[in-house]
């Protein structure tokens, strides 16, 4: 069993492990520091032909980090036979990535391998925003492990500009937690922010909402790794970051929902998706800028302005927001965009000829 007394439990080491030497010089660095030692094994990339994890191979690496420095391992496990493979060269936790847990038929075959184990496992929050398909995934697992089952916070996917690689969307987790008040909850902020300079704010964040323990990638030399190379830290700076972490004592029922708190954490969450949308919104209005300048039309064309306003109108009946404060909105957001549109046409004016 898991010991969770202190928090947060930290789950340390590379995205993926590369070569013997890169997964003990790093655990090593982080053995004083971390609870955990994570190493991914087989890498569930999004296109074909990038490094795709050392597989198998990589399994006695993991064993030695266990016997040399005696930091327990987890890997990730996909199928049931890396299940059967991480059994049997004792493996000490597993988690399901957020690719898998999208599958119920994934995640059950994966449940079916681990019948009668006490192997404790990790599970992902899905890539898309379902908190039914996480919550029926923890459910799978936890039915048939004797061991501890936790949910891994790690963002959720969204098309387009965004500010994180995954967005944090904080208000899943928090139904995860009133809705399953005995699941353990950790955060995964490298997966979140997908870029060093945000893994710290994430995982205070973390911390201040009650969350159990962190896993963040850390990685000897991250500038040469073969995966997640702009998110991951170096064992140096991941153990400055872990002390800079203030922990706060948590007074707030955690299985309360309706509250003050977790109301405003959605807000929160959603004006910086907002932020987001309109940060996107203005990069379009800048890319119709340059089309504009390139061609020779005007900035302003009211036959588009009636255009938009018409069409908002009718979204803005759909949605149930009142039409007045929707036109106001509008307005403040399209002076942005001529605003943006003119400095771009008015950009190198008097250059050249
Ligand atoms: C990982 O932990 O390296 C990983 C692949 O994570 P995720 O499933 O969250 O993308
Ligand atoms: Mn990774």
């Amino acid at each position: 069993m898991m010991n969770f007394e202190k928090r947060p439990v930290l789950i340390s080491g590379p995205c993926s492990a590369e070569s013997r030497d890169q997964v003990m010089s790093t655990a090593k660095a982080l053995q004083s520091t971390a609870n955990y030692f994570r190493a991914g094994l087989w890498k569930p990339r999004t296109r074909p032909n990038e490094f795709e994890g050392v597989g198998e191979k990589g399994l006695p690496w993991l064993k030695d980090v266990k016997e040399s420095l005696g930091l327990p391992v987890m890997t990730e496990v996909a199928n049931a036979e890396h299940v059967d493979l991480v059994l049997k060269n004792g493996i000490d936790a597993v988690w399901i990535g957020a690719r898998t847990t999208v599958s119920p038929f994934a995640v059950q075959s994966i449940a079916d391998a681990l019948k009668g184990t006490n192997l404790p496992v990790f599970v992902k929050n899905p890539i898309h925003a379902d908190l039914k398909l996480w919550i029926g995934a923890v459910e799978r697992i936890d039915s048939a492990t004797k061991g501890d089952v936790i949910a891994l916070h790690r963002g959720f996917s969204s098309y387009g500009l965004k500010k994180f690689r995954n967005a944090p969307m904080w208000e899943i987790p928090i139904g995860l937690r009133s809705e399953m008040p005995d699941i353990k909850l950790f955060c995964d902020p490298s997966h979140i922010s997908g870029k060093r300079d945000l893994i710290q704010s994430i995982a205070q964040k973390a911390m201040d909402l009650g969350m159990d323990g962190l896993m963040i990638e850390s990685h000897i030399n991250p500038q040469v790794a073969l995966s997640d190379a702009k998110q991951q830290l170096t064992p140096k700076d991941l153990i400055s970051l872990i002390s800079s972490l203030k922990i706060r004592d948590l007074t707030l029922d955690k299985a309360q929902t309706l509250d003050l708190r977790d109301l405003r954490i959605e807000l929160d969450s959603i004006d910086e998706r907002l932020v987001e949308l309109l940060s996107g919104r203005m990069n379009i209005a800048r890319a119709i800028g340059k089309y504009k300048k390139e061609n020779g039309l005007t900035v302003l064309q009211l036959s588009r302005w009636k255009e938009i306003m018409r069409s908002r109108k009718v979204w803005s009946e759909e949605m149930g927001i009142e039409q007045d404060f929707l036109r106001l909105v509008l307005e403040q957001v399209h002076k942005e965009s001529i605003r943006i549109q003119t400095d771009i046409l008015n950009s190198g004016l008097g250059e050249g000829s």
